[in-house]
C-alpha cells in the first residue's frame, strides 16, 4: 500500500512539474527598456523596438524613462527602476550618470543572473562607471581609455594596446555586410555567414577592458568609407557574475532616419540576443525574410 502511495505521489509530482515547465515556456519574458537621454532619436526608437519584441510573442515589454538632462535632484531620487522584476533589461540610454543606488542595483541584478542588452549608443554611456565598462567590454571612448579588439579574415583576434591606433569613430553611413563569427552560438545559429545590413553607422575603434568578450559578429570597416581597414566587432557578449551582457553596436537613428532599426537582421539580433541574455537559450527562429549576403531586408513598415 505504501509503495503504491509513493508511486502515485511520484506520478502526480511528475505531472505537476511538467505542467509548470509548459506554463513557463508559454509565459512571455519580462523585458525592461531603459531610455530618457540619448544623442539619438530614442523617442522613435523605443516604441519600434518594443513593438518588434512584442510581435515575436516571446516578450512583455515595459519602458522606464529617466529624467531629462539637467533635471532636479528630486526627479533623480524618484528614478529607481526595479530591475529585479525583469528577465532582461535593454538599454537605449546614453546620457548622464545614473544615481549610485541605480548603478548598484543593476550590478547586483546582473551578478545574480539577470540579462542586459546594449543597443548602439548605449555603449557610449558611463565611461566613469568601472563595472559598466566591464559589462560592455568596449565603449565609445578615446584610444587612451583602453584596449581595442579586431579580427582578421580567418577570425583570429588581435588586441590593440591603449594609445595605439584609432579611438571610437565611424565613417559615413552605408550598407555593409555583417559577418557571423560564431555560427554555433544560439543567437547566430542559422544566419547566413554574411548578411547585408541596412544603411547604418559602422562603429570602429571601440575601447575598454575588453575582458571575456565572445565576439559573435563583425563588419569590415573599409578605408573607402572612412573606416579602419579592420574587421570591427558588431555583436558580442560578456559574462558578468551569473548574468549575461549582450551588445550590438548596430542601430543608429537620427531624426527621421530609422532605416537601420527597420532591418530584419537588426530586429532579429536584438530579439534573439534579448532571449538569450534572459534565458541562455534561443527559441526564436530566423525569419524567412532575413537579409542575404547581398540583399538588405527591411520590415514592411519601414519608411
Ligand atoms: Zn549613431
Amino acid at each position: 500500500m505504501l509503495a503504491w502511495r509513493i508511486v502515485g505521489l511520484t506520478l502526480v509530482c511528475g505531472l505537476w512539474a511538467l505542467s509548470v515547465n509548459e506554463a513557463q515556456a508559454a509565459e512571455p519574458l519580462k523585458l525592461l527598456i531603459v531610455d530618457g537621454q540619448n544623442n539619438h532619436n530614442w523617442q522613435a526608437m523605443t516604441p519600434l523596438m518594443k513593438g518588434d519584441l512584442e510581435k515575436t510573442g516571446r516578450f512583455k515589454v515595459d519602458v522606464v524613462t529617466s529624467p531629462p538632462a539637467k533635471a532636479e535632484p528630486a526627479a533623480w531620487d524618484a528614478f529607481r527602476p526595479d530591475f529585479a522584476k525583469y528577465d532582461v533589461v535593454l538599454s537605449n540610454y546614453n546620457g548622464q550618470l545614473w544615481p549610485e543606488p541605480v548603478r548598484k542595483s543593476l550590478e547586483a541584478y546582473i551578478v545574480g543572473g539577470g540579462g542586459l542588452v546594449i543597443v548602439h549608443a548605449a555603449n557610449n554611456a558611463f565611461p566613469e562607471w568601472p563595472e559598466w565598462n566591464k559589462m560592455i567590454g568596449l565603449g565609445w571612448r578615446d584610444n587612451k581609455f583602453g584596449e581595442r579588439v579586431i579580427l582578421d579574415d580567418q577570425g583570429a583576434l588581435s588586441r590593440i594596446l591603449k594609445g595605439d591606433g584609432p579611438g571610437a569613430g565611424h565613417g559615413p553611413q552605408h550598407e555593409y555586410p555583417v559577418e557571423v563569427r560564431d555560427a554555433e552560438h544560439p543567437v547566430m545559429k542559422g544566419m547566413p555567414k554574411l548578411w547585408m545590413h541596412a544603411d547604418d553607422e559602422l562603429y570602429h575603434g571601440q575601447r575598454g577592458p575588453a575582458e571575456n568578450m565572445h565576439i559573435l559578429g563583425t563588419a569590415f570597416s573599409s578605408k573607402d568609407k572612412g573606416g579602419t581597414g579592420a574587421h570591427e566587432p558588431m555583436i558580442w557578449w560578456i559574462p558578468y557574475g551569473k548574468g549575461r551582457v549582450f551588445t550590438t553596436v548596430l542601430g543608429h537613428t537620427g531624426g527621421n532616419d530609422l532605416v537601420a532599426i527597420r532591418c530584419v537582421g537588426f530586429i532579429t539580433v536584438v530579439a534573439r540576443g534579448s532571449e538569450w541574455a534572459a534565458t541562455g537559450k534561443v527559441t526564436l527562429p530566423i525569419p524567412a525574410d532575413f537579409p542575404t549576403a547581398d540583399k538588405v531586408s527591411l520590415v514592411p513598415d519601414a519608411k
